[in-house]
């Protein structure tokens, strides 16, 4: 009986309240002018800045170590200088202080711990994920796709009963492939399944939906053009400019990527234009550098203050995650006044600082310059204890020579 009312109610029926209220106004906001998503930033954090003092033993702590009240802060400034960042070591440290909420609002969530050490943390239940929904159905919908639309999604998780795809009709209308699956043995049964629910849009993370392209070109070239891809969505891990070229290149279609974190603290999502915008309604970003100064160009360290999580508030949290700014506060040809982000890098452990102390990426430093000596090596592991200074531990290839030494 369930599965046959799942069949009959339309995808819309699964969305709460919480999501619709949300998405109606992100419809109107989208297009406010920079002032007007300041203004609102200021309220929001206003508020959460009361409730955290008002509902939270950790930050009570913390006013009081720094001897100050709410009404104390009185600018975006001085909320800078007055309320110390918040690393992950420490939410993790003072998670059940941090609590806001009474208990029977709290939802337990981890972060994902493909690097790092996972943290757990609470939501509000019924409002943070719903919130957050409609902040990604807004770049969707820049995308084309809307409601009930069906969309293939390549997940990060096991399929149940040895099967390769499953389909799911709830907050999606969805064809389900697992990135584990993805392999040369069934790269034709995973087309033909496409071919035959034709969704115009696909979701994944940039690697997954990398090897996916390169598969389908290599073993079934003759179908890819059975398929009718609008736009295809990416998130979770850095694209870099020649998967996002591969794969646009194959389907004829965009791609539009996203940065979102577990802690639910920041969006940022790419524009029609393939611009990066910061979803200001979302949460309140500071770029800073390593000296926890704000910058307003070259790479800079994530720092987020989230307005949809009054559960666990993250006052100033430092997301681990680095993005490349120039300030532009140009209207972009999509419509949008948000701040820009010129580049999402990643996480920080993928950085060294130089001897002037800019923080240098090792993708650039290593793939963008020496990538012919890398291909005779196996493995390798960089080391910085000394500013300026890097060590290379290699495992070389049979390739490699005495004279590549040099
Ligand atoms: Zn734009």
């Amino acid at each position: 009986m369930k599965k046959i009312v799942k069949k009959i109610l339309p995808v819309k029926f699964f969305y709460p309240k919480n999501f619709w209220e949300q998405y109606n106004f992100l419809k109107k906001s989208i297009y406010w002018d920079i002032n007007s998503l300041k203004e609102f930033q200021w309220t929001q954090l206003k508020h959460l800045i009361n409730h955290s003092y008002n509902n939270s033993k950790y930050y009570q702590r913390v006013f009081s170590k720094q001897g100050i009240t709410p009404t104390d802060i009185n600018s975006f400034k001085d909320y800078q200088n007055k309320i110390p960042i918040l690393s992950k070591l420490e939410l993790k440290k003072n998670i059940n202080d941090i609590i806001a909420l009474p208990n029977k609002k709290l939802k337990y969530e981890t972060t994902g711990g493909s690097t790092g050490e996972p943290v757990g943390f609470y939501i509000e239940k019924n409002v943070t994920y719903p919130k957050t929904l409609a902040f990604e159905w807004r770049q969707f919908n820049a995308g084309g796709y809307n409601l009930n639309d069906k969309v293939a999604i390549f997940r990060g998780r096991i399929i149940s009963n040895n099967k390769i795809f499953e389909y799911e009709n709830g907050i999606y209308n969805s064809l389900i492939f697992s990135s584990y699956d993805l392999n040369k043995e069934n790269i034709n049964t995973i087309i033909d399944e496409l071919i035959k629910f034709s969704p115009h849009f696909i979701r994944g993370y940039p690697s997954t939906i990398e090897l996916f392209t390169k598969l389908s070109r290599l073993y079934c070239q003759d179908k890819i053009n059975k398929l009718s891809i609008k736009s295809i969505f990416t998130s979770s891990e850095t694209l870099f400019l020649n998967q996002k070229d591969l794969i646009e290149h194959t389907f004829k279609c965009k791609v539009f990527d996203k940065y979102g974190n577990s802690e639910q603290s920041t969006i940022i999502g790419q524009c029609k234009f393939g611009r990066y915008h910061d979803y200001m309604e979302y949460s309140y970003s500071e770029f800073v550098d390593n000296n926890n100064q704000t910058i307003k160009k070259g790479t800079a360290r994530l720092i987020s203050t989230s307005f949809v999580n009054y559960a666990t508030p993250i006052l100033r949290y430092d997301t681990g995650d680095l993005v490349e700014i120039n300030e532009n506060t140009k209207k972009c040809e999509c419509g949008m006044n948000h701040n820009r982000i010129t580049k999402l890098i990643g996480r920080d452990q993928d950085l060294i600082v130089d001897k002037d102390g800019n923080l240098i990426t090792l993708t650039a430093l290593i793939f963008g310059q020496h990538f012919k000596e890398f291909q005779k090596i196996e493995k390798f592991q960089v080391v910085q204890e000394k500013i300026g200074e890097i060590e290379i531990h290699i495992i070389p290839h049979e390739s490699f020579t005495n004279s590549d030494i040099e």
